[in-house]
């Protein structure tokens, strides 16, 4: 299920959450999101965790058909309560694929 492509598709809609791509395009949008997070994967002590609270297991999701600001980062690893809580509050992430 994992795939190893770091070197192509990177456009922010298709980078792989907690990638070197990732973080860098998520500290230029969001510096205290990504701080957090590197804190997240940093004390989980992989980066297979959930990219808001650090649970597992956690999968790869983008947020599709959405209005969003041109430097925001679409994609995220999440786990399931908070796939859950996003979807809940009108944020349809769909499974990256
Ligand atoms: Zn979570």
């Amino acid at each position: 299920m994992r795939r190893k492509h770091d070197s192509e598709e990177n456009t922010a809609a298709n980078l792989k959450p907690h990638s070197r791509a990732w973080f860098d395009a998520l500290s230029a949008f969001n510096a205290r999101q990504a701080a957090h997070t590197r804190q997240i994967v940093q004390m989980a002590s992989h980066i297979q965790v959930c990219t808001v609270c650090g649970d597992k297991p956690a999968s790869d999701y983008h947020l599709d058909g959405h209005d969003l600001p041109r430097l925001a980062v679409p994609t995220l690893r999440l786990c399931e309560d908070c796939l859950g809580i996003r979807q809940a509050q009108g944020e349809p992430f769909m499974p990256l694929p």
